[in-house]
């Protein structure tokens, strides 16, 4: 026989804490969770503070009141105005109502007969007692009545695990393990911030006597959480500023008004802001990392051009990548456009070129004969050799770190500006973007045309298309956006009304039997796609019928029209970014936003594009409407995902933590202090390595 002692601690595996055992641990192993300190880790989704129950006939007004009865008697009323379940509930003292609105899924559950707990506000309505919407829990006759079986945490369950018996395991090992938590911040730290101490904040998250300590734990748990995201942060944008240098790049007075005078514009306030913000960051030895961030149309391409002519000056080149060809050719136009005759020596690399001439070209860019290199993300290329990168800059692109990694040379970091002009919310610029630094540009340079965007109801569909017509024949140009190419792709889909492109097109060639109208999308061959915008901007093509491939960068300020079928279909910040294809010359632009749908809750998202020309507000609506999304995920960084805090709803929360952690990496990089070690160390249980904090040896 031989007996092991387990020392009891945070690393202690499930299986030998009290109540559990070795086929409850494979259960909780099916959540997740394996030793103790994931246990405690495992939050309640809720929580229910429930008082002793009172007998039906002593039930007065109140906040949160208890009582036992019976079901008498039920009612679903599908027909109110807001449809609700009714039960009466009777004790030996007295008959009281229950109300829940919507409570269909009640018709099944709460039959005459079964004994209820029932807890909630309870008040009068028409001189009878009521609960309205209460927490119920049906009691087997067997069931304990008191409220503390009901009271308490709530626990996220599976089927071998009821909520009830993860409350119990925690229940009766909490007192001993948490002496084991560490605290991570000294008293001074929690003072400042309101926060109470760590070991007790996992006390009340998991045994709360009151709202109060419950309060006062999330608020805790919650900053720790998003403290130590931000500590992540800050600390891979250390490592990216510091694992190699670039070259510095500087600005003068001649420099600058040598690139200003190749625009034949004064540039607006925000960008000789975003400008001066760039400038800075190119005068040192660190790499940039800025995302650019603004609306279509707001002028960021002649930033990035004035980036790109800083670091030229300073013998550098530049390599200028989009995510699509069409958009690479048309940066690579409007660079044309701005350096006519100047000495500035560019290319464009993008698939399909000839091998001998882009044997050439790379050879160039290889000894430094090129300045300027546009391309697709092909630019990464591994035959793609630079002489002397100083800056990248990226075009709508999301991930983005990855790239720049790849082209370090020579030990040489280049600058990295990344442009987008899907607004970022500043909740995500502070958490999936969180390691780099932002520029914003919110106002469109001056002469843009009103942009009104009206949504469209089945009933007036001809007269919207009449007045498109008529905008048509005083020459403008439009666009029709549907979310798929053909029927065959919809045909399994049970909403079968989505419109196609495809049907479409033969459609709309009918109806504007006097106009050109061609079809454009994604499948199509790229140069087929290249004639049709080539045609489409010189005016020989009216309307363009496409999917969502014009979504991104397309810039033809004639066309003034933007139709878009199914707009329910798209989430608002896609039909932000369709919207800014138009608007971009100085006449009065329109957007039809063409909808079958009854759905409320579609029709009001539709609604906010009719409201509000603002990215940004949008984008806001958005995110708060769908959650972050996978786009968007928090995870982009590896940093896991957020258990109690919520990017929306801790906005406060979070941009405390994000500035205590920026500024504790300021003062340590990295985090080797002795005060910081218990920060240390559970950064790196979190996050791995992958922050490179794990020393070797
Ligand atoms: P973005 O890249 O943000 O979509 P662009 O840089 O392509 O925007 O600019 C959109 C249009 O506005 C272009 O036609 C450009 O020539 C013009 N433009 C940019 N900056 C100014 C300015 N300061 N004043 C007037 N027009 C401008
Ligand atoms: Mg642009």
């Amino acid at each position: 026989m031989f007996e092991t002692t387990i020392q009891l601690g945070l690393d202690t595996p499930v299986q030998y804490l009290k109540g559990a055992g070795p086929s409850r641990a494979e259960a909780f192993a099916e959540l997740g969770i394996r030793t103790a300190t994931d246990l405690l880790g495992y939050f309640p989704r809720d929580w229910s503070f429930v008082p002793e129950p009172v007998l039906i006939g002593d039930l007065k007004p109140a906040k949160s009141v208890c009582v036992i009865g019976t079901v008498e008697r039920t009612d679903w009323q599908p027909y109110r105005r807001r449809p609700f379940f009714e039960a009466i509930l009777a004790d030996k003292t007295g008959i009281c109502r229950l109300l829940w609105f919507n409570g269909k899924y009640l018709i099944n559950q709460l039959e005459p007969g079964k004994v209820l707990l029932v807890h909630g506000k309870a008040d009068y309505y028409k001189h009878q007692i009521q609960f309205t919407n209460p927490k119920f829990h049906i009691l087997q006759p067997d069931q304990p009545r008191d409220s503390d079986a009901f009271s308490g945490p709530i626990y996220p369950a599976c089927a071998k695990l009821p909520s009830w018996v993860i409350k119990r395991v925690i229940k009766v090992n909490l007192d001993k393990l948490y002496p084991f938590i560490k605290e991570l911040f000294d008293k001074g730290f929690l003072k400042k911030n309101e926060l109470i101490e760590r070991a007790k904040a996992y006390q009340w998250i998991h045994n709360p006597d009151d709202e109060k300590q419950l309060a006062k734990a999330k608020r805790r748990l919650k900053y720790d959480e998003l403290f130590l995201m931000q500590l992540g942060l800050a600390l891979k944008r250390y490592h990216l500023r510091h694992t190699a240098p670039a070259t510095a790049l500087s600005n003068t007075d001649t420099i600058d008004s040598r690139i200003r005078r190749r625009f034949p514009f004064l540039l607006t306030a925000d960008q000789d802001q975003v400008i001066t913000e760039i400038v800075a960051d190119l005068a040192r030895p660190i790499p940039m990392n800025r995302l650019l961030q603004g609306d279509v149309g707001s002028g960021k391409t002649v930033v990035a051009l004035y980036a790109a002519l800083v670091a030229i000056a300073n013998k550098q080149q530049v390599a200028i990548m989009a995510p699509t060809e069409i958009l690479a050719r048309q940066h690579f136009l409007s660079i044309e456009r701005y350096l006519k005759n100047s000495k500035v020596r560019r290319a464009l690399l993008i698939g399909g070129m000839p091998a001998v001439k882009r044997g050439a070209l790379l050879h160039q860019i290889q000894s430094g004969e090129v300045d300027i290199v546009v391309g697709t993300v092909a630019l990464v290329q591994e035959d793609v050799d630079f002489d002397n990168l100083g800056l990248v800059i990226i075009d709508e692109q999301h991930k983005f770190g990855v790239h720049q990694r790849a082209m370090l040379r020579k030990g040489k970091s280049p600058h990295c500006l990344v442009m987008t002009a899907t607004p970022i919310p500043r909740t995500l610029t502070m958490t999936a973007f969180g390691d780099l630094d932002v520029s914003i540009i919110r106002n469109c340079p001056p002469g843009r045309g009103e942009v009104i965007t009206r949504q469209v109801h089945p009933k007036d569909r001809l007269a919207a298309l009449e007045f498109i017509r008529k905008q048509l024949r005083a020459g403008r140009q439009a666009y029709f956006v549907y979310p798929r190419i053909d029927s065959e792709t919809t045909a399994d889909i049970p909403n079968s009304d989505i419109k196609a492109a495809v049907d479409e097109h033969r459609y709309l060639s009918k109806v504007f039997a006097e106009f050109t109208i061609a079809l454009l999308h994604g499948q199509m061959l790229s140069e087929q796609k290249k004639q049709i915008m080539d045609d489409f901007r010189a005016g020989k093509i009216q309307a363009l019928v496409s999917t969502v491939v014009i979504e991104v960068g397309v810039d033809v300020p004639n066309a003034t029209i933007m139709v878009i079928e199914n707009a329910e279909q798209f989430g608002l910040a896609q039909l932000h970014q369709l919207r800014g294809r138009i608007g971009r010359g100085s006449n009065r632009s329109y957007c039809f936003l063409f909808s079958q749908s009854d759905d409320q809750v579609a029709l009001d998202r539709l609604a906010v594009m009719t409201r509000s020309n603002d990215g940004f507000e949008i984008a806001e609506q958005d995110l708060r409407l769908r959650g972050p999304g996978e786009l968007f995920s928090t995870r982009q960084h590896g940093l896991g995902d957020l258990k109690i805090a919520n990017i929306i709803d801790d906005f406060d929360l979070l941009n405390l933590a994000r500035r205590d952690a920026f500024a504790m990496i300021d003062a340590d990089p990295s985090m080797n202090k002795p005060e910081n070690a218990e920060l240390r160390r559970t950064l790196i249980e979190k996050f791995g390595d992958s922050l490179g904090l794990v020393d070797i040896g």
